[in-house]
């Protein structure tokens, strides 16, 4: 997701400083672009972060590192917990100290835990059922209680399902170890996986699989840009969920990715993943009324043709 808010934000003619211990992130797609400094190093590095402030007139912090595996976060909390929630508020003391009060944060829809109806509004309950959703809404919670205290702003925004590459090819999804579902499928599509699980076929859906609501990279990097925008012409404090209000199971997902990469695509029926809620879909009204967000790719055919795209150009480097 860095990537794309960089390209987006370079676009826009902004200067960007990146900060990445590279524990997932790749240097190639940003060390190279005009008006981008990429500092190798951790937010929970207090010397470093504050040196960084320093030196720099920093306008706003975007804030993406966090672990974001669900399952993991189920079996390795502390892991979760440690980087996610202590190290942030590293970096949001740095900040501080720093006076710099402009602050975007990627949170998540698994801060809703099981909702009681979908599509989600950013009022309803947040009660997480998985460590990974409960170490953001604490950090959600840190951030009202600095707004209240140290007058940070910030933007939250809730992704739903984050999907597809850039649409020039220039960044796509490169994990390692891959859990998400769409680049899973795509690699059973193009025969370096033997097949796709579906975790979970019995579940309250009308297909039985997990419903999701994906949300394209270049939507979500879009969004940040308002986001910035928002805070920095004065606004409050705000929180917006990222969806598109459109719930797809986890076969829907697989049916799509045959048709848009014509391969057939082996499945494996499996058990249900630890801390997976049945369904989350996310109204983005919010979003669009008050930030005029509007998202360019809503379906899944062009977030999975994308993907597709980036592997292909990326099997071929
Ligand atoms: N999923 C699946 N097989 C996989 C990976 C994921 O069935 O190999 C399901 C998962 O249970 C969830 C949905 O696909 O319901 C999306 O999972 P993903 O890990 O992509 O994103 P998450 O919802 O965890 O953020």
């Amino acid at each position: 997701m860095v990537s794309h808010a960089v390209l987006a934000l370079i676009e826009q003619g902004h200067q960007v400083i990146v900060l990445d211990n590279l524990v997932y992130g790749h240097r190639e797609i940003v060390e190279n672009l005009a008006n981008v400094k990429l500092i190798i190093g951790d937010i929970g590095d207090k010397t470093l972060v504050r040196q960084i402030f320093k030196d720099n007139q920093i306008d706003a912090v975007m804030h993406f590192s966090a672990y974001a595996y669900v399952g993991e976060s189920v079996n390795k909390p502390a892991k979760y917990y440690q980087n996610n929630v202590v190290a942030t508020v590293n970096l949001l003391d740095c900040m501080i100290a720093a006076n710099i009060k402009t602050f975007i944060f990627s949170s998540t829809c698994a801060t809703y835990g099981i909702p009681e109806s979908v599509p989600i509004t950013e009022d309803m309950p947040q009660e997480p059922i998985n460590p990974y959703g409960a170490t953001k809404l604490m950090v959600e919670r840190v951030l009202a209680d600095y707004d209240v205290a140290y007058g940070l702003k910030s933007v939250i925004f809730r992704y739903f399902n984050a999907a597809g590459a850039d649409p020039q090819g220039r960044a796509g999804e490169n994990h390692d170890p891959e859990t998400h579902l769409i680049p899973l499928v795509l690699e059973a599509a193009a025969g370096t996986r033997k097949d796709i699980s579906i975790f979970g076929t019995d579940y309250p859906t009308e297909d039985g699989t997990c419903i999701r609501d994906y949300i394209h990279v270049s939507d979500l990097a879009d969004a940040h840009l308002l986001g910035l925008d928002y805070l920095l012409a004065g606004n409050e404090s705000n929180q917006f969920n990222l969806g598109n209000a459109k719930g797809i199971s986890v076969k829907d997902i697989i049916t799509t990715a045959e048709k848009v990469t014509r391969k057939s695509i082996p499945v494996c029926e499996e058990e249900r993943r630890a801390g997976d809620p049945p369904a989350l879909v996310g109204s983005a009204d919010k979003a669009q009324t008050i930030l005029g967000w509007k998202p360019k790719y809503p379906d899944a055919e062009s977030m999975i043709s994308h993907a597709w795209n980036w592997m292909q150009g990326c099997a071929s480097r």
